[in-house]
């Protein structure tokens, strides 16, 4: 994610956010003979509550039809098809607002009911582990989240449509889920929409058809998503495909009433700019690559995976884009389990965009750009927060994504260009599609460089005050 910032000499600053936490629990010492419920949470500090244990999820297929500015909304089924990691006599969901109207378990009625921020499900009978499906009906309209410290996210009304960005937790208001960036899953989505819109999503398009009033379109993302990552996008949009020159899939779209960038801009950049970085962090994660550009009022852009977000203030800058299509390596496909961890996201992503600032015409080099932040000798958040330990109130602040990329920079200047660019491209291939952690990421720069970098990432990562040496 990236938002404009107001700093000293008008630098475009990135805040991140992002979550999670894959805490697996060991299994008890006596385990129970039975089935037992699921854990209500993930058990990630950053984010108290989020998510469920007891199973994994493998696939979401979202049947909705969006209305926009009807009351609902939104009316949907959700089916989900996970894993029972053990037996469990129910599970939670994550889903807020919105009426249940009905859930199946293997296609049987189960019964249900909801607390804060959950749909607990009880099954017709307990559920041995190993595969099953669950099926919600619900409807309602989506209430956006609006945060102090992120402002507003999740479900976004515009003029013409729905905008959705969900970092790092408004996915359970409009589906309902294991919404943790631990349990990823490939999602199928079929959308139906007034006649004249557009729906857009993730992975691609498989398929549209108008019956009387409504447009229903199919998209299909084949790779395994976070739930933050997922979007649907319904609006009036101006649609170019392709293929980039390096032959990865295209898909941009422009609400018409955007004036900040151009559809060919929009579309050549997104091309240059993915093939750019295939040549320097390896093949591209996913099956298509694009972008959005919705009349959205919210002031960020989302690496919501294959398919970028933008709104009209901040897509002007191409170091935007370049930020959120390296996400599509850092954070989309080798995802953090836990949130403490965004800098793994956000720095490499802050790194990508000063990268891509050194190659345009009159472009500032990278050190330049690093040295500039290192002379600031009191800069609070900089120096004070520790990029791999931010704390939950400064899990988007600068720290995490600027002293991230200085991390990453320094790391550079110790090992060199070439292994430097093997480790990213190492980190990408061997943990695509997974989750991934600030230790794997230490231990295999060690590995692939074949230095002692201890002190290196303790001081950048950990410690409170400007680095001297390292
Ligand atoms: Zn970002």
């Amino acid at each position: 994610m990236s938002r404009p910032r107001r700093v000293a000499a008008s630098l475009l600053v990135a805040v991140a956010l992002t979550s999670c936490s894959g805490k697996t629990a060991a299994p008890p010492p006596h385990a129970p003979a039975g089935p037992v419920p699921g854990a209500a949470s993930a058990g990630d500090p950053y984010m108290p509550g989020a998510g469920n244990g007891g199973y994994d999820v493998q696939n979401y297929d979202l049947d909705l039809r969006i209305a926009p500015h009807a009351e609902p909304e939104l009316a949907g089924t959700a089916t989900i098809t996970a894993d029972a990691t053990e037996a469990l006599s129910r599970f939670n969901l994550d889903l807020t607002g919105l009426t249940v109207s009905k859930v199946t378990v293997g296609g049987s009625p189960a019964a249900y009911t909801r607390s804060a921020g959950k749909l607990v499900v009880t099954p017709p009978k307990p559920l041995p582990r190993g595969r099953f499906v669950v099926s919600v009906a619900y409807s309602g309209t989506p209430r956006e989240i609006n945060d102090p410290l992120l402002g507003k996210y999740g479900w976004i009304p515009t003029r013409d449509g729905v905008f959705t960005g969900d970092e790092p937790d408004g996915a359970h208001t409009w589906f309902p889920g294991n919404d943790q960036p631990g349990d990823k899953a490939t999602f199928g989505f079929r959308v139906t929409v007034p006649r004249g819109l557009t729906a857009i999503a993730n992975g691609e398009l498989t398929g549209t058809g108008t019956t009387g009033g409504s447009t229903t379109y199919t998209w299909r993302e084949r790779d395994p998503m976070a739930t933050y990552l997922a979007m649907v996008d319904v609006g009036r949009f101006t649609v170019r495909t392709g293929r980039t020159p390096g032959g990865i899939p295209i898909y941009v779209a422009i609400d018409p009433s955007v004036t900040t960038i151009g559809l060919g801009r929009l579309y050549d950049e997104t091309a240059r700019i993915t093939d750019a970085w295939v040549r320097l962090f390896g093949p591209y994660p996913f099956g298509s690559t694009g972008g959005v550009v919705d009349d959205a009022p919210v002031r960020f852009a989302l690496e919501t995976q294959t398919r970028p977000e933008y709104v009209a203030g901040i897509v002007a800058d191409p170091t935007v884009i370049a930020h959120e299509l390296s996400h599509q390596w850092f954070g989309d496909s080798v995802t953090p389990a836990r949130w403490s961890d965004i800098w793994l996201n956000e720095g490499f992503a802050t790194y990508a965009e000063w990268m891509w600032r050194e190659r345009e015409p009159g472009g500032v080099p990278v050190q330049r750009q690093f040295d500039s932040r290192y002379s600031q000798k009191e800069s609070g958040d900089l120096w004070n927060v520790p990029p791999a330990a931010p704390g939950r109130g400064r899990m988007f602040g600068r720290a995490v994504y600027e002293r991230g990329a200085m991390t990453l920079h320094a790391l550079r200047k110790k090992v060199g260009d070439a292994k430097f660019f093997a480790i990213l491209r190492a980190w990408a291939a061997e943990h695509r599609h997974a989750n991934a952690t600030t230790a794997d990421f230490i231990a295999l720069s060690e590995r692939v460089s074949g230095i002692s970098l201890g002190r290196l990432f303790r001081v950048w990562l950990y410690g409170k005050g400007r680095p001297a040496n390292w």
